[in-house]
């Protein structure tokens, strides 16, 4: 049920004619009692408290400011878009019946992504369960297969696995299949944090193909597995900081928020209140021992902002644009120059009807299409015939394209989609990455631990900035420990 607080009381009834005179003070003082967390809360600025700028209002940004905010620290959420919320973005608009879709962030985990779940449970947001990656029909070489199919010896004994392989997929998932190669390896792990020391400095330059061929994977193992380009150190680092929080490499199990995810960002945003600036793009950093002292446009006027500490929230590529006085030292520059990132396109279509059930088959499915990666049913707990189905595909996609991709290669009979809507990341003008990619073969040494250092009085948080490039928990995760940096300098 949607909270009501006491200004949006008052805003509501004086729109509506009545003013807030006539309201007893019973009713103005039971509107006001905070009946929930979601209402926003006072956090009086302490005496030492620091003026921190915080650059950027993705999940990020909105999460750092928020936490400043907690401890006592005057803050300021620079945006330079006309929204909140970053790559986490629920669109209503274009959908009938109530339905809605993530466009950007979709789910979490759980274990996994803590952080996450505590702000959903102090915000009172609903979590979902989210069957997207349950039975899912995978299309490998051309023809459909069940996750059934996968587990029977002859069907992986025709792709060409060997024993051990036929073995392990008959008991595990395929996306789990590096780790009959690869678990032998993770133990050596202690800290999540770090991936050095532990015996596999000299694997940088090496890619874990050789791993899993050196362990005796199959010529079809290999196909499936790929890793020709991918360093070795960086692969073992990333699946065992997996295993340290017990996860597989491919949770099946996953979740979302009831009305979209964007209800996290809204909720830090709402307590926020107007520490956040919308359609403020930060244009110039200038910064020195002392303090930082920020551009950016208001109403496309400059305007100056000083600041004790910036806490960048920006993706990396996107916070290159601005100009830097004095430019950043060299292992910053190259961290900046060298984290790369994908971006593509997210589809949604709406259907009249679950076609998929006159076919006898699960939406829930892996295309393999080049223009449409897989698709999937969201906003299921909405009562109605229609339904919403999303996919992703690369950037500059149409929607008619998207659809015909979809109708190329959907192995039942006929569609009832109705519509299409696109949300093509790559051409947003501040948002115009999606996510950090694995660190390229030879570079885990110069991007890490620098990706997340600070630099004098600029700190660094954002998905890019963790250990793991899983989105909102590495934005959630890395705004709470620049936070709590910020916090504890004397
Ligand atoms: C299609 C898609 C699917 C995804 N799926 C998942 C998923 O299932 N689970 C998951 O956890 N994550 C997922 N992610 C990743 C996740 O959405 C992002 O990693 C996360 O939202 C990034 O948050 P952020 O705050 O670090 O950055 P952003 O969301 O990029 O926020 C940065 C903000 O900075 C603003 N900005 C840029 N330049 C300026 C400037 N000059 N001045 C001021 N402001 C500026 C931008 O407008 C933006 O609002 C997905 C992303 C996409 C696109």
């Amino acid at each position: 049920m949607k909270q009501v607080n006491r200004r949006d009381f008052l805003k509501s009834t004086m729109v509506a004619g009545l003013s807030s005179s006539i309201l007893t003070p019973d009713i103005l003082s039971s509107q006001s009692k905070p009946e929930n967390v979601t209402t926003p809360q006072v956090f009086p600025t302490k005496p030492a408290g620091k003026k921190v700028i915080v650059a950027g209002a993705g999940i990020a940004g909105l999460c750092c400011g928020y936490e400043l905010m907690k401890r006592g620290h005057e803050v300021t959420v620079l945006e330079g878009s006309p929204r909140h919320g970053g790559h986490v973005l629920t669109v209503r608009d274009g959908l009938s019946d109530g339905l809605y879709a993530d466009f950007g962030a979709e789910n979490i985990t759980q274990p996994g992504y803590e952080l996450f779940w505590n702000y959903a449970k102090q915000f009172n947001l609903t979590v979902l369960p989210y069957p997207k990656r349950e039975n899912v029909l995978r299309r490998i070489k051309g023809q459909f297969y069940s996750e059934e199919m996968l587990r029977d010896p002859t069907v992986l004994k025709k792709f060409g696995f060997n024993a051990r392989e036929i073995k392990y997929l008959s008991e595990n998932d395929w996306p789990e299949l590096d780790l009959l190669y690869t678990k032998p390896y993770l133990t050596k792990f202690t800290d999540e944090y770090q991936p050095f020391g532990v015996g596999y400095d000299n694997l940088d330059t090496t890619p874990i193909a050789n791993i899993f061929r050196k362990e005796g994977a199959s010529k079809a193992a290999l196909e499936f597995l790929g890793g020709q380009e991918t360093s070795a150190q960086f692969e073992l680092w990333r699946q065992a900081i997996l295993q340290m929080r017990g996860l597989p490499l491919y949770p099946k199990k996953v979740f979302r928020l009831q009305n979209g995810n964007q209800s996290l960002p809204n909720a830090f945003a709402k307590q926020l209140g107007e520490r956040v600036k919308l359609n403020s793009p930060i244009t110039a950093i200038r910064h020195d021992p002392k303090g930082v002292m920020v551009k950016y446009l208001e109403f496309g006027k400059e305007k100056e902002i000083t600041a004790d500490f910036l806490a960048n929230c920006i993706p990396l590529p996107a916070f290159s644009k601005i100009t830097m006085t004095p430019a950043l030292p060299p292992e910053k520059q190259y961290v900046l120059d060298h984290i790369a990132y994908d971006s593509y396109a997210r589809f949604v279509f709406q259907a009249s009807s679950k076609f998929w059930l006159k076919d006898n088959l699960s939406i829930n499915m892996e295309l393999n299409h080049p223009e449409i990666g897989g698709i999937w049913q969201v906003a299921e707990e909405i009562d109605t015939h229609r339904v919403a189905l999303m996919g992703m595909g690369p950037g500059g996609t149409t929607p008619q394209r998207a659809v015909a991709a979809f109708r190329e290669v959907y192995p039942g009979k006929q569609d009832t989609i109705e519509q299409a809507l696109v949300k093509d990341w790559p051409s947003e003008k501040y948002a115009f990455t999606c996510e950090r990619l694995n660190f390229a073969m030879g570079s885990l040494k110069k991007l890490w631990p620098h990706v997340m250092r600070p630099h004098g009085r600029i700190h660094f948080a954002g998905a890019y900035a963790d250990n793991l490039n899983w989105g909102m928990e590495a934005a959630t995760r890395s705004a709470n420990r620049v936070a709590q940096e910020i916090d504890q300098i004397g």
